[in-house]
């Protein structure tokens, strides 16, 4: 075999799991990736991403030069453009004034909240720090924000709203400390394959029962004492009637309630509707499975639930995870290893890009803008003067977009983040784009969003930088530096320094903000002087292994599960729920439902696994049919089928698949050619403003081959 010259450890660069990689290098070449097998996190194993989907590093599509397009595009009639004649190689120098000479020319004219930007949940905690502190001290504007705007917003809003907190609880792997769970609008093989071990070990070493709650018959379902195959869109019925079981066979843990808990008694007041017989009315699961999965759940020893963006990504994805939250209080299973509240988080550093502030309503810590107190204490740290932070909250990565005409956001500075592929009604979102004045896309690829931009800003790939990720289980964990950027890119904390110390001299702001970091360490450590749960981690601690937050300080040991004593808000909060049905129902016109998700070999917009080998083995979309759908609409596994909503249509090949429940079909989100969010609705939870992607009307027609090869009304791909 072959003897490596270097083994750099380092952090997986996909999902939020978080799992240790040893990058194996041999004449400055990544040729190989291991775990070890004492990893905390992942034991040794890896999943086909983190195990081979490192290859993008290499592609030759990656973005290694500043570029600027040769022709400024016109608000209204920007276009995309792939094609390498439209744009000129520049230098370093000229990117960087350009890009500082447009933002500050828009920031005159039009003031601070002309301006916006993407934070990415692929960056690390210290370059999504950077980019809210330019944005917030430089330019006065908390238009901030990332996509978990688009994944667990209304898991966020919920957590926050009844017990004062927006991470999962406990540690995952404490599952196996479990002896009933709940996995509910998580497709956890797939998009988190490691913890979806940990979930099979608890059943089959340590007799843990589980219960999958999820419209498709997912791998989890092999696994399962129970399923619940509810329709998309009824989580609160299901889960109220759940809590309504609990509570007329006195099943609930009174002590708990009464010690650490308030809101019980409106709360069971509101129960009365929910009766096993209504949910199974509009939710179509057997109300003798609601009773079941109850009393399973409320009689465990130790029960924990774990979700993923099927309750969160809904118009009424606030009130799904509330009603998660109001089983876990009914039945006091918190506060102990192997029971919680735990949100599966998607991206690496989606729990991290929003610990650092990458967010319109919370400086990092998650301190809110408009709470007094609050802005004074990052003023003196970003050299602001007192009184300068702006304390009106900023817009959401939905709501920038939907500003962008005059008088709203005129220019938009994203970083590593995909709108044209994952935000919802795409053929709005690229008017959306069309009506921007100036756009910096900084990033590792041209993807389909940086094709709209003015000036694009090759970014190093996470195995060319150093910093830290967070991952699902609050776990901070190094990333480390194990290449040379590729041709002229560079880390994006050092591009921004770059864009900040230019946009100060501009600006001429006396003394303010430092910039000269030399590297992220500094600041980790700036952070850290304000977020009291980051205070405890160092960089030199990282080195024997990740640390939970909070970590108050540098003895604290790190904090594996939450709440322990006490929520952050005192008592836990029970809400009242109603049932509201989705914004869009099917018809005789759009007689199905479509919802969206991940497939294992894909990440997201698929900026990094579709520029991978890993696209080889998943290369196209695929319509998930069930075989009685299937045999109306007259299609088989392979066939091409065209799907349409009152938004758009994309054709695609068919899979007929037992993971399908009748009415009910599902696209990945992936895939530009067939690109699922041209069909999904932008109606928004009223709370998070998270799109609900898990829901909306299609309709099905066999389409031809000749249809599948044209190129759809987003993304004709092509290759800078
Ligand atoms: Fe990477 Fe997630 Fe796979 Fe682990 S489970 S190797 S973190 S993609």
């Amino acid at each position: 075999m072959l003897k490596p010259d270097r083994v750099v450890p380092t952090t997986c660069p996909y999902c939020g799991v978080g799992c240790t990689l040893e990058l194996h290098l041999k004449d400055d070449f990544i040729y190989r990736v291991t775990s070890p097998f004492d990893s905390v996190v992942n034991h040794g194993n890896l999943c086909v991403k983190g195990r081979f989907g490192y290859d993008f590093l290499y592609n030759t599509d990656r973005l290694s030069q500043p570029l600027i397009r040769k022709t400024p595009q016109l608000p209204g009639s920007r276009t995309q453009a792939f094609d390498r004649s439209e744009w000129r190689e520049v230098s370093w120098d000229e990117a960087l004034d350009y890009v500082a000479d447009r933002l500050m020319e828009i920031y005159r004219r039009d003031g601070p909240d002309a301006l916006a930007a993407y934070c990415c949940a692929k960056a690390t905690n210290e370059e999504n720090y950077l980019l809210q502190k330019m944005f917030r001290a430089l330019f006065r504007t908390n238009n901030i924000d990332h996509c978990t705007r688009l994944c667990h917003a209304g898991s966020v809003a919920a957590l926050s709203k009844a017990l004062g907190t927006t991470a999962m609880s406990n540690t995952a792997a404490e599952v196996a400390q479990s002896d009933c769970f709940i996995v509910t609008g998580s497709n956890t093989t797939e998009n988190h394959p490691i913890i979806a071990l940990h979930m099979k070990t608890a059943i089959q070493k340590h007799g843990a029962k589980l219960i999958v709650i999820d419209p498709r018959r997912l791998e989890m379902c092999d696994y399962a004492t129970l399923w619940l195959p509810l329709r998309p869109g009824t989580n609160v019925p299901v889960f109220s009637a759940m809590a309504h079981v609990i509570v007329n066979e006195k099943l609930y843990n009174q002590g708990f309630i009464d010690a650490r808990t308030e809101g019980f008694s409106d709360y069971l007041a509101s129960l009365a509707p929910f009766t096993p017989e209504y949910a199974e009315a509009v939710s179509g699961v057997d109300r003798q499975l609601i009773v079941e999965a109850a009393r399973l759940y409320a009689r465990a020893e130790r029960g924990a639930i774990f979700w993923g963006m099927g309750i969160s990504q809904l118009a009424h994805g606030t009130a799904s995870a509330l009603g998660l939250v109001n089983l876990v209080l009914l039945t006091g299973h918190i506060g102990r290893a192997g029971t919680g509240l735990n949100p599966l988080r998607g991206q690496n550093n989606v729990q991290g890009a929003s610990d650092s502030g990458a967010m319109p309503y919370h400086f990092p810590g998650y301190m809110l803008v408009d709470e007094p107190g609050n802005a004074e204490q990052w003023e003196p740290v970003w050299n602001v003067e007192p009184g300068g932070l702006n304390r009106r909250r900023g817009l959401t990565t939905t709501e920038i977009l939907s500003h962008a005409h005059p008088g709203g956001v005129r220019a938009l500075y994203i970083m590593g983040e995909n709108p044209m592929m994952s935000e919802p009604n795409l053929n709005v979102t690229r008017r959306h784009m069309q009506q921007l004045e100036f756009l910096v896309a900084q990033d590792v690829f041209i993807n389909e969003s940086g094709a709209f931009a003015d000036v694009l800003l090759p970014a190093a790939a996470w195995a060319e930088k150093d910093g830290t990720f967070t991952n699902t289980d609050r776990r901070v964990q190094r990333v480390r530096r194990a290449l040379a950027p590729r041709g002229n890119a560079r880390p994006d904390w050092h591009i921004l320094c770059d864009v900040a110390t230019r946009l100060e001299a501009r600006l001429g702001r006396p003394a303010t903000s430092r910039w000269d970091y030399t590297h992220p360490e500094e600041i980790w450590r700036e952070m850290a002087q304000v977020v009291a749960g980051n205070r405890g981690v160092t960089y030199a601690r990282l080195e024997r292994g990740g640390l939970q937050t909070p970590v108050p300080d540098e003895q604290h040991p790190g904090t594996p599960f939450l709440f322990a004593e006490r929520f952050p808000t005192g008592r836990g909060r029970f809400f009242a729920l109603e049932y509201v049905p989705s914004v869009e129902l099917p018809d005789e016109e759009y007689p199905f439902i479509l919802t969206t998700g991940r497939v294992l070999e894909h990440w997201h917009g698929g900026t990094l696994t579709r520029n991978s080998e890993l696209d080889v083995l998943y290369p196209e979309a695929l319509l998930e049919l069930n075989e009685i759908d299937a045999e109306r609409c007259g299609l088989q596994t392979g066939d091409v089928a065209r799907v349409s909503s009152r938004r758009g249509t994309v054709v695609l090949r068919v899979r007929v698949s037992p993971k399908a429940r009748p009415g009910v079909v599902f696209i990945p989100m992936h895939f530009n050619e067939a690109a699922a969010n041209l069909l999904t609705i932008d109606a928004l939870d009223p709370v998070a403003k998270i799109p609900e992607f898990k829901a909306c009307a299609v309709s099905l027609q066999r389409a031809s081959a000749a249809e599948l090869a044209a190129p759809n009304a987003v993304t004709a791909r092509g290759r800078y």
